[in-house]
């Protein structure tokens, strides 16, 4: 199948027949025009977490081209891949992270290179983020005589799916192994190609989730007033959910979203009936513990069930209401911000803007910030017509010129520990 015959080259020694440039130290720019080469292959064969495996043998099978032999294993996730640096020099012990999954989607980005998958995509840019730690592997491997300590490059899957980085972290891996700071980058959308952010702190909103099954009286719809009217009642429902920061919470203390994305009843689709049972699911991110009061006031968790309470205490109604809690807050360590940024600053070609910054969004990296001191970077996607729309959309595209950045990033890291 054209799949495997394209997918399982290795592009390493690809490139160098093409390009014949088989030194023992290739430049960054022919190690960023390999990895936009890696990237064009797993942009159009994008595969679901857990699900990575011929991603992660492409990954396996390229870092052994470069003369990696020793590779850790995670238990229960077989498309992990972990490989070792070790410059046989004393000094720190560093990880650098990429993901391997794509997400399901179509996509409109207008690329030639674009997903042959049907309905999957790599709309995240955890391609990028792979062909850009493979290029780093490569790189660092063949100037290891001016490192030091060891670098593990640890190859993550299922970041858009439960385990992941949870995995990684609970089976005490990164413990084993010593790892003292770990990194990890990620594409951001309409940020300018050779920018780069990083702010100290939290930078994050850890995750959590929601299930509300609601179930009632259904009635014939010429007489509602026989019933629960439970559609009713899941609509009101929904109105309190979403305005429950800006009306119960100081925002401006603790920021948090609650969004509905999931509101479901009347699945037999009769126009007649009004159903008896409806759905509503949704996420909450914040930054705090979503079960633990906050300074002396109801916790978010609380808050949600105290204002729903009035609904489920509707004669008839009955409510279950389930709340879970997902990947903690991502926070970049305040120390190895200190130590590392101003060395960032003066040896990075691009530039890296330090404004201090939070976002809604969440991320499992998170995992990792919370055992062992991180830094998660912002990296710059966009020139000309690409690079501009959101992650997770159908036009999500990554600029070629973004690979030479996020290499040179990593590299620098490496250099200046
Ligand atoms: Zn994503
Ligand atoms: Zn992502």
């Amino acid at each position: 199948m054209a799949f495997t015959r394209f997918f399982m080259l290795p592009v390493f020694s690809g490139l160098l027949l093409v390009s014949g440039f088989a030194q023992p130290k290739p430049s960054l720019s022919e190690i960023s025009a390999y990895s936009f080469e890696i990237y064009k292959q797993l942009h159009q064969y994008p595969e679901l977490g857990k699900k990575e495996f011929k991603t992660a043998a492409l990954v396996r099978d390229e870092l052994k081209t470069y003369g990696f032999t020793k590779f850790y294993e995670v238990d229960g996730l077989p498309t992990c891949v972990i490989a070792e640096l070790d410059t046989r020099k004393e000094g720190p012990v560093i990880a650098f992270r990429a993901e391997l999954d794509a997400r399901p989607g179509k996509e409109k980005s207008g690329v030639a290179y674009a997903s042959k998958i049907d309905s999957l995509v790599h709309s995240c840019g955890h391609d990028a983020h792979t062909s850009i730690l493979l290029g780093v592997a490569r790189l660092l491997n063949s100037r290891k005589q001016l490192l030091k300590g060891k670098i593990y490059f640890v190859f993550q899957p299922a970041e858009e799916v439960k385990g992941g980085a949870d995995d990684i972290v609970n089976s005490g891996i990164l413990k084993k192994l010593n790892i003292g700071s770990m990194y990890a980058l990620h594409a951001a959308s309409g940020l300018d190609v050779g920018k780069v952010t990083i702010s100290p702190g939290y930078i994050m909103a850890g995750s959590n989730y929601f299930t509300i099954d609601i179930e009632g009286k259904g009635s014939h719809a010429a007489t509602p007033y026989e019933g629960s009217n439970i559609p009713v009642v899941a609509s009101k429902m929904v109105t309190t959910l979403s305005s429950i920061p800006a009306l119960n919470m100081d925002i401006s203390e603790r920021p948090a979203v609650v969004s509905v994305t999931h509101l479901e009843a009347g699945k037999s689709g009769g126009l007649n009936v009004i159903p008896s049972q409806a759905v509503i699911r949704g996420t909450i991110r914040a930054y705090e513990q979503i079960d633990e009061p906050f300074n002396g006031r109801p916790s978010i968790s609380d808050i949600i069930r105290d204002q729903l309470a009035p609904f489920c205490a509707i004669p008839g109604v009955k409510c279950n209401i389930d709340i879970r809690k997902g990947s903690p807050p991502t926070y970049n360590s305040p120390e190895l911000f200190d130590h590392m940024v101003p060395k960032l600053i003066k040896t990075f070609q691009g530039s890296i803007d330090t404004t201090p910054h939070r976002g809604m969004f969440s991320e499992d990296f998170s995992y990792y910030t919370k055992g062992i001191p991180c830094l998660y970077f912002g990296l710059g996607i966009a020139k000309e017509n690409l690079g501009h729309a959101n992650v997770h959309s159908e036009e999500f595209s990554v600029h070629p010129d973004t690979f030479r950045y996020g290499i040179e990033l990593f590299v620098r890291i490496a250099e200046v520990q």
